[in-house]
């Protein structure tokens, strides 16, 4: 019998079966997937793999491992929203993941956040899509003017349909968010917020964008993939998270530390060793 049918027939009599069951039993079970941008996001988890095996595809690096026994694959996608897509389709369309972990650094917006402390993201949106209103020639240009533009709202003009001016949210996963949470307690650099990240590939250094941005959308952190990430993970029906650790805040003078990435990366082994060991109870 072949193994999608016997686990047809089971999951037909009502038994079903964790991922890490599956995958002890031989079955397929997909891996989840890490995401960091840069190497300093991405190699530390990798190292911590047990039998790491690396894989070039295209310009992109996957690490392909266990923890625990469960296959984990970290992913180094590059910095920016058309990297994260392409390295995103990449690992729904090879791997099968069971969850996409999109982590890494980020910049603050909320200054009550400091360097070092994390935001659980519980949804994200793109900053870098907008609509300008008219302006003639020498009326210069107010970012703040510009209204949101969802991509995905209308197969129509996105410029002239009406109903796309609202800024769309990709949601986290509740079962990803809930463990996520869970490991709270484990991380000592500072604290855990959950909050909503902004992506873009723009670093905005200009403090009335940012507040704008803050006030307009809720954005807590910004950087310049999780959105991009998020959007194809839902495309492909795949559970998903952005775990950011704030690396700099202009909003408070929080000098930017790239040091910060690793803590990031310890506070997500947390969450995917938290992940496995739930999936073996359930
Ligand atoms: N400062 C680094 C470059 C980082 S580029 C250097 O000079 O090498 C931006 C990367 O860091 C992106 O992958 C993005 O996700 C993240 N990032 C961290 N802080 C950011 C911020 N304030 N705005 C935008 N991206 C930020």
């Amino acid at each position: 019998m072949t193994k999608k049918l016997s686990f047809m027939l089971l999951a037909a009599c009502g038994v079903t079966f964790s991922p890490l069951a599956l995958a002890q039993q031989g079955h397929a079970a997909g891996p989840i997937v890490v995401q960091g941008a840069m190497p300093v996001e991405a190699e530390r988890f990798a190292q911590r793999l047990d039998n790491p095996r690396e894989e070039q595809i295209g310009g992109w690096r996957f690490w392909h491992g266990t923890l625990d026994g469960y296959p984990v694959v970290v992913s180094e996608t590059q910095k920016g929203m058309s990297n994260a897509a392409a390295a995103t389709a990449i690992a729904a369309t090879r791997f099968h993941p069971v969850a996409i972990i999109n982590q890494g650094t980020a910049g603050g917006h909320d200054p009550a956040l400091k360097v070092y402390d994390i935001v659980l993201g519980k949804y994200s949106v793109s900053l870098g899509a907008f609509k300008t209103p008219k302006k003639a020639a020498g009326e210069g240009s107010d970012s703040r003017q510009w209204q949101p533009m969802d991509l995905l709202a209308s197969k129509g003009s996105a410029g002239e349909d009406k109903n796309v001016h609202s800024i769309r949210q990709f949601p986290a996963d509740a079962k990803l968010m809930a463990i996520a949470e869970g490991v709270k307690a484990s991380y000592t650099r500072g604290k855990v917020v959950e909050g909503v990240i902004g992506s873009a590939d723009v670093w905005n250094s200009e403090l009335d964008r940012i507040s704008h941005f803050r006030a307009s959308y809720h954005t807590s952190v910004e950087e310049m993939e999780t959105a991009s990430a998020a959007q194809i993970a839902a495309s492909f029906a795949i559970p998903f998270i952005g775990i950011r650790v704030l690396s700099n805040n202009i909003t408070n003078q929080g000098k930017y530390d790239p040091q910060t990435g690793l803590a990031c990366q310890d506070y997500v082994y947390q969450v995917v060793k938290a992940y496995i060991a739930n999936a073996e109870t359930h």
